[in-house]
C-alpha cells in the first residue's frame, strides 16, 4: 500500500486533486471508508475505493456497479489513492492524468466479511458489506484472468443475493452526487471544465430535469440528441 504511483502520475501544481499525506498504518477499526467516484475522463468509469491501511484501494469499473447478482462488472485495479481523495469532487485539467470531471457518486462505510483483509486480497476473493447512501448489502470483488494485458489487475465486482439485490439500474436511476446533488455537467460548469463532454456521462435530459425552465413540449417536437 503506497502512494508512490499516485504521486508519480500527477502534477499537483496544476491539478486540484489532493497530493496525499502520510497516514499512520495502525488503523484496526472494522468500519472503513468506502467511496465511488464517477469519472468522466477519456472514458466514463466509476472509481470504486475501499479504505485499507491508510490508503484507498482503487478499482476502475467501466460500467459501474450492478445490483443484479447475475451481472459481473469488470473492475480494473489501479493505484492506491490518498484517503482524502474520497472527498474530491471537481475538474482535473485537460492534459493532466485523468483529465475530466469527478463526482462523488456514493460514499459510506465498508465492513470486511473476513478477518484477514490482506489474505483475502492476496487470494483475490474479497467479500464485504457496503453501507453507502446508494449501495448496501453484501458484495464481492474476485480476481479474474484473461482480460487484456494486465490479467493480475482484472477483478469482477458482483452483488451477493440479499435484500438489497434488485434489477434496478442504479447508475441510471441515481446519477447525482451524494455530496452536492449535482450532475457531472453541473460540476464541470462550476469548475471551468468541459461541460459538453461531462454531460455525455449524465442521463439524457428529460422534461422533468428542466422543470420550471420551460413548459413541457410534445414528444414529437423534442430534439433528438445524437
Ligand atoms: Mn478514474
Amino acid at each position: 500500500m503506497s502512494l508512490k504511483k499516485y504521486k508519480e502520475k500527477r502534477n499537483f501544481s496544476i491539478s486540484p486533486e489532493p497530493s496525499g499525506k502520510s497516514h499512520s498504518i495502525v488503523s484496526h477499526k472494522r468500519r472503513l471508508a468506502y467511496v465511488i467516484q464517477k469519472h468522466r475522463a477519456s472514458q466514463l468509469h466509476y472509481d470504486f475505493r475501499l479504505e485499507f491501511k491508510g490508503v484507498l484501494l482503487s478499482w476502475a469499473v467501466p460500467k459501474g456497479p450492478s445490483l443484479d447478482p447475475s451481472v459481473k462488472r469488470l473492475a480494473m485495479q489501479v493505484e492506491d489513492h490518498p484517503l482524502e481523495y474520497g472527498k474530491f469532487e471537481g475538474t482535473i485539467p485537460e492534459g493532466e492524468y485523468g483529465g475530466g470531471t469527478v463526482m462523488v457518486w456514493d460514499k459510506g462505510d465498508w465492513i470486511p466479511e473476513s478477518d484477514d483483509v490482506s489474505a483475502a486480497l492476496e487470494k483475490g476473493d474479497l467479500k464485504f458489506t457496503l453501507e453507502g447512501k446508494k449501495l448496501r448489502g453484501s458484495w464481492v470483488l474476485v480476481r479474474t484472468r484473461g482480460f487484456g494485458s494486465k490479467p493480475d489487475k482484472s477483478w469482477l465486482l458482483i452483488k451477493h443475493r440479499d435484500k438489497f439485490a434488485s434489477n434496478e439500474d442504479i447508475v441510471a436511476t441515481k446519477p447525482r452526487s451524494v455530496l452536492s446533488k449535482r450532475l457531472l455537467a453541473d460540476i464541470a460548469s462550476d469548475n471551468g471544465g468541459d461541460v459538453e463532454r461531462a454531460a455525455t456521462g449524465d442521463p439524457a435530459k428529460t422534461p422533468k430535469s428542466k422543470a420550471g425552465m420551460k413548459r413541457k413540449v410534445p414528444a414529437q417536437n423534442k430534439k433528438i440528441r445524437t
